[in-house]
């Protein structure tokens, strides 16, 4: 039996995204009852440049969830408790005490300070003792290069840092100190893993990090458990005295959603690009094809931190928009299941789709998009099995170097994401990876996995047992294709990789 939470029915998740806010409504059984969602607005000051004001992404998510509470007719007794998963790395810093944000907040898409990164990483030491402190590859889409920027080009942000006077954080941190009234700064792990100024193998801050790049000390947060109180709510308009106790980055609440829990449990994510994490327990795995080792999301009482290795597909659901957008040759993405399947094979047709480069296992930034094999009698159907085809490769090669970093194979995939619906995709995938596939009926992991740690931090759900008890109704994929017909397939795949980046 629960302890916690009695006579409370919902756990509020806010998701807080790049492109929109939400805020979703969970009831014990991990049913999403209801989703209030509003976008705000992307700003582009200059090329490569991609701003969020903080205030707007404040008053989207706040709209959201005052606007869910309406409708529901939801009062402080009814929500158990408040869940936060956020977009990762995107930066605000603002002044406490008057809440007001000195700029801007840096979006993690933002390359204004790649010559900065590259400049003060140049030597290889530095950039090794990065690696090996942060498990990230350094870059300009984390934190720490972003706070810098700000410090040097706000005037007077410097001078206010030093003197104790500005705070950062991640968007989740930023959230929780307006939510709280300004008590708590905080974030979590998973969000400080982010940085690229947190030692994930101590769990703390590191001062050299922080001197490196000019940030003091003070500004940071501190860093508390994802699954764990982080202060009530109170705030004008927002049911009062609220726990907000679940934080994570999206990726990592996603992973946690979906009931990996454990080292060897893995998911993907089929978005406009795809996200691979693979959980691997206590033991923070370096990778030698270029993966980020990042820190899991864990349930309460986990002793020390978990982590996973992380990597991505740049072009995935994206590509289906192309033959959607550009080519024309469908009407909408989903029309693709059908096209694919009334054909038996491509035909020798591959598409390799390196739009912006090809990325792990491959590293090869330069490389541009192709279409090997064409005949005559190639059509739609086969450039939409072709593209299909493609996300799975490209997914199973990227399966195949996080095996061979964890030093073991993936037992499960558990997959979302918009593709994901996709059941040509999700066989496919399951042919060539050769293990099973699990589809939950509710493929919001995100949002569920936000509640999840929140409802577990105060014993709305029991354990996590519990939690694996939800999903019962998967859609399970399981390798029906010959292994060698799908070794085949993979060596026709990676052949046409090759002459891409020959
Ligand atoms: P994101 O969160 O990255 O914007 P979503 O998870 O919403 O993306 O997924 C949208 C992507 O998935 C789009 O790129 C779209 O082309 C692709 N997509 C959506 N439905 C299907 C489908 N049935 N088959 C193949 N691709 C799909």
């Amino acid at each position: 039996m629960s302890t916690g939470g009695a006579g409370k029915k919902y756990v509020i998740a806010l998701d807080q995204g790049t492109t929109s806010s939400r805020a979703v409504l969970v009831d014990r059984s991990g049913r999403m009852v209801d989703v209030v969602q509003r976008p705000f607005q992307q700003i582009f000051p200059q090329p490569g440049w991609v701003e969020h004001n903080p205030q707007e992404i404040l008053f989207s998510q706040l709209g959201c969830l005052t606007e869910l509470v309406a409708r529901h007719g939801l009062s402080a007794g009814d929500i158990d408790s408040v869940g936060i998963d956020n977009q990762r790395e995107t930066t605000v810093v603002w002044d406490p005490a008057t809440g007001q944000p000195v700029c801007n907040a840096i979006v993690w898409q933002c390359r204004r300070t790649a010559q900065m990164v590259d400049e003060l990483c140049a030597d290889p030491q530095v950039a090794g003792m990065i690696r090996a402190k942060t498990g990230l590859l350094p870059d300009a889409y984390y934190s720490a290069s972003k706070i810098r920027w700000i410090l040097e080009n706000v005037p007077g942000a410097r001078e206010r840092a030093e003197g104790g006077e500005l705070l950062f954080g991640t968007v989740d941190t930023w959230l929780v100190w307006v939510l709280t009234g300004g008590l708590v700064h905080a974030t979590d792990p998973t969000n400080a893993s982010r940085t690229m100024l947190y030692d994930i193998h101590r769990g703390c801050w590191d001062e050299g990090l922080l001197s490196l790049f000019g940030v003091p000390a003070s500004m940071m947060p501190e860093v508390r458990p994802s699954s764990g109180p982080f202060g009530e709510t109170s705030y004008p308009g927002v049911p009062a005295g609220i726990p907000i106790c679940g934080v994570a980055g999206d990726q990592q609440a996603a992973l946690f959603g979906q009931c990996c829990f454990e080292a060897g449990q893995a998911k993907n994510t089929y978005g406009t690009g795809c996200f691979m994490l693979l959980h691997t327990g206590r033991e923070a795995k370096a990778s030698t094809h270029n993966l980020i080792t990042t820190v899991a999301a864990s349930a309460p009482g986990a002793e020390g931190l978990e982590y996973a290795l992380e990597g991505s597909v740049f072009v995935a659901g994206a590509l289906i928009q192309w033959l959607r957008d550009e080519l024309g040759i469908i009407g909408s993405a989903a029309e693709t299941e059908a096209l694919a399947a009334s054909i038996p094979d491509t035909g020798g047709v591959y598409i390799v789709p390196a739009f912006t480069g090809l990325g792990a296992p491959w590293w090869r930034p330069d490389a541009r998009g192709a279409i090997y094999g064409l005949t005559r009698g190639a059509g739609r159907a086969q450039l939409a099995r072709a593209a299909l085809e493609a996300l799975a490769y490209q997914v199973s090669d990227l399966a195949k170097a996080m095996a061979e970093d964890a030093g073991g194979p993936l037992g499960v995939l558990n997959v979302d994401g918009g593709a994901s619906a996709n059941n040509f995709l999700m066989q496919f995938q399951a042919d060539l990876l050769g293990c099973e596939l699990r589809r939950p009926a509710n493929t919001e992991t995100t949002s569920l996995g936000a509640a999840y740690l929140a409802g577990l931090a105060t014993g709305f759900w029991d354990g996590i047992d519990e939690l694996r008890g939800l999903r019962a109704d998967d859609d399970v994929f399981r390798r029906s294709m010959e292994p060698a017909r799908a070794e085949a397939l993979l060596a026709g795949w990676h052949d046409a990789v090759r002459r891409t980046i020959s």
